[in-house]
């Protein structure tokens, strides 16, 4: 289906140490493709120059680069307005943007309530806890079901007038779980409109078609690396009404209006939350990644991996020892297991050396983890030019590295 678009990903035919590179780690980063490649290599042949407030030619064609840039996204994401989207190192800062401008914006206090996911990355505890803690807040994390799926009834009886702030992911990076966010999200306004609401969409962006007004959160994060674009961009979208009540974090040049020692001013949105020269380059393809993604139609990716993801569960599955986390169904391109009497870096290892690339260990879900009483799972995970026939090689891989390790 879309194997065509495999040769548009150098990476992968390019040996990288062995002949032939099944790469099945695309929840860590996502290999790029020529368009990228390209468009990264034209920025700094074509238009490099500090944005805004140039006098010259190739300043006002990196402005305008730039910020139709922030545009497109604006468009990929549903935004009303390129207002709301602040670019960011990745999905990690633009959480950590949020739980520092509610710090300083004193509207957070003791007893206030932070729900959480048990299978939250740590990028979606840590900066809550740090809040938490300067605050007074507490941090209360939903428990799973037994089938290791976000447990609703259960969130529904936490939520209370204490509740200030709901922050979930939209799916797991560890489980693969596609969590029910229009339904968290439906609970906690009906609780208190007032609820601050994260989505963190770091797994979501590339694989679920999202509109962030429909969706009715406050705050969507990614990062660029994970939906083909490079590492070090992401984007924090907000509610622009929110973006423009909470205090700027980080200070420098950009995020002024105006500066004395008496005082200073601060910019309009976005360039408030956007202190110093941002990652320009980075920024501008990473709009073309999101075209590249929204191009092929991610409704199609997500097809084509689902049917990837159905056809590893089931073969995993039958492997006698196995225990693949979470149900089959409502799942993202993702697929997590423990072995009995297998250790999952063992396994990694076994299957590096045959050339299938897997993830093993907590994948920053030390919580989940310990929830699960477990050191860690091997992970498998699936991206647009992934096929059949990998899907192949990692069941026999699999197959042969467990029979090596009992
Ligand atoms: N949230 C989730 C669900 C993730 O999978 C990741 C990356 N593994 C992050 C947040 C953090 O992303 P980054 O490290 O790119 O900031």
């Amino acid at each position: 289906m879309l194997s065509n678009l495999r040769s548009q990903f150098p990476i992968l035919s390019s040996g990288v140490g062995r002949k032939e590179l099944v790469y099945l780690d695309n929840a860590a980063t996502t290999q790029k493709p020529i368009a990228i490649l390209d468009a990264e290599r034209e920025y700094y042949e074509k238009i490099n120059s500090n944005i805004h407030r140039g006098a010259h030619y190739l300043s006002r064609l990196a402005t305008d680069a730039h910020e139709q840039a922030r545009q497109s996204v604006a468009d990929f994401l549903g935004a009303s307005s390129s207002r709301e989207i602040i670019f960011t190192r990745g999905c990690t800062e633009a959480i950590n943007l949020v739980a520092q401008t509610l710090a300083l914006s004193g509207c957070i206090h003791p007893g206030d309530e932070f729900i959480l996911a048990t299978d939250a990355h740590h990028s979606n505890i840590v900066p809550w806890q740090m809040l938490a803690e300067r605050t007074g807040a507490v941090v209360r994390p939903v428990p799973l079901t037994e089938s290791l799926t976000f447990d609703i009834e259960a969130y529904e009886k936490m939520l209370s007038p204490r509740t200030r702030l709901v922050a979930v992911p939209y799916i797991s990076n560890a489980l693969g779980v596609v969590n029910p966010v229009r339904g968290i999200i439906s609970l906690a306004r009906r609780n208190n409109p007032a609820t601050f609401i994260l989505v963190d969409g770091a797994q979501s962006v590339a694989h679920l078609e999202v509109d962030v007004q429909s969706l009715g959160c406050d705050f969507y994060a990614f990062s660029g690396h994970k939906i083909y674009a490079p590492t070090g961009t992401g984007v924090l979208w907000g509610r622009e009404e929110l973006l423009d009540m909470l205090p700027p974090w980080q200070g420098g040049g950009e995020m002024i209006s105006e500066v004395s020692f008496a005082g200073t001013t601060y910019n309009t949105l976005p360039f408030k939350y956007e202190a110093g020269t941002p990652n320009i380059c980075g920024n501008i393809v990473l709009s073309k990644a999101l075209q590249y993604v929204k191009d092929i139609g991610v409704e199609r990716i997500a097809l084509h991996e689902q049917v990837l993801t159905n056809k590893l569960y089931d073969g995993l599955g039958a492997m006698p020892g196995v225990r693949l986390l979470g149900p089959r169904d409502n799942r993202g391109a993702l697929i997590s297991m423990v072995v009995e009497g297998v250790h999952h870096y063992d396994l990694g290892t076994l299957l590096d050396q045959m050339g299938v690339a897997v993830r093993t260990g907590h994948h920053c879900c030390q919580p989940l983890m310990q929830y699960l009483n477990i050191t860690g799972t091997t992970r498998y995970s699936f991206a647009l030019y992934n096929t059949d026939e990998e899907v192949e090689i990692a069941l026999r891989a699999t197959e042969r590295a467990l029979d090596m390790l009992r």
